[in-house]
């Protein structure tokens, strides 16, 4: 695929295996000014590769580099995640400027740079997440407006249907208690970083918001009702 090199300071040599695949979204007005943030030695920011809006693919820092896109992150036990992952940047207004939608072209390129890369590195589908799984209370990216249905139709990525039947269903308002603490269990088999308490404290909705942006974009409310608690159930079986 065509790829146009415009390299970043901001990377170091890489020790670990890459296992994980970390999508964001630009959240600027436009890719030149993220690839001016992304290349600039005082801001200490990067990704491996950034997709604007038609569709063109740059690379800003090689494979078997660091880039610095995560930040303090966990996923499946690891913290940490620039050490042992590829970011890619994905040029859009975000909850900043937007909402916006991916366009078709700019999402096909990101599914030819998705193979390209597995082609290199054994990457599973449970480990291509968005910046909001690893990061619930600081990020919200690459958002509810990303095609994750679409990337896994694709081959990339972990997708169950929700039902709607249950988005009909009537809320159960606050949960707490046990069937907290049981959401919370897996959330945590999923990947998340979250306790295992039985309270709604701001971790714990920070993580269902996550969970809902990824996997129930159509829910998003941090709330623990019918729909998310049963879908939570149904996607865990996926991990
Ligand atoms: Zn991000």
């Amino acid at each position: 695929m065509n790829i146009t090199d415009h390299f970043s300071p901001n990377c170091h040599a890489r020790s670990s295996r890459v296992d994980s695949l970390v999508l964001h979204y630009t959240d600027m007005l436009s890719a030149d000014a993220a690839m001016g943030l992304l290349c600039d030695p005082k801001a200490k920011v990067s990704a491996h590769y950034l997709i604007d809006k038609k569709g063109k693919v740059f690379r800003l820092v090689e494979e078997d580099k660091v880039a610095y896109h995560a930040g303090v992150s966990h996923w499946r036990g690891k913290e940490g995640l620039n050490e042992s992952s590829i970011g890619i940047e994905i040029d859009n207004y975000g909850h900043s400027f937007g909402p916006e939608a991916f366009p078709q072209v700019q999402i096909e390129s990101l599914v030819e740079v998705l193979s390209d890369i597995r082609s290199r590195h054994s990457i599973k589908d449970t480990h291509i997440i968005a910046h909001s799984d690893i990061a619930p209370l600081r990020k919200k990216d690459p958002g509810e407006l990303f095609p994750w249905a679409y990337l896994h139709q694709k081959g990339h990525g972990i997708w169950v249907q929700p039902k709607e039947q249950d988005l009909k269903s009537s809320s159960f308002g606050m949960a707490s208690g046990a069937m907290l603490k049981n959401t919370q269990k897996l959330l945590k088999k999923i990947g998340y970083d979250v306790p295992e308490n039985g309270l709604l404290d701001d971790k714990t909705e920070a993580v269902i918001t996550a969970f809902q942006r990824h996997f129930l974009p159509m829910n998003v409310t941090g709330e623990l009702d019918f729909a998310t608690e049963r879908h939570v159930q149904r996607v865990a079986e996926k991990f």
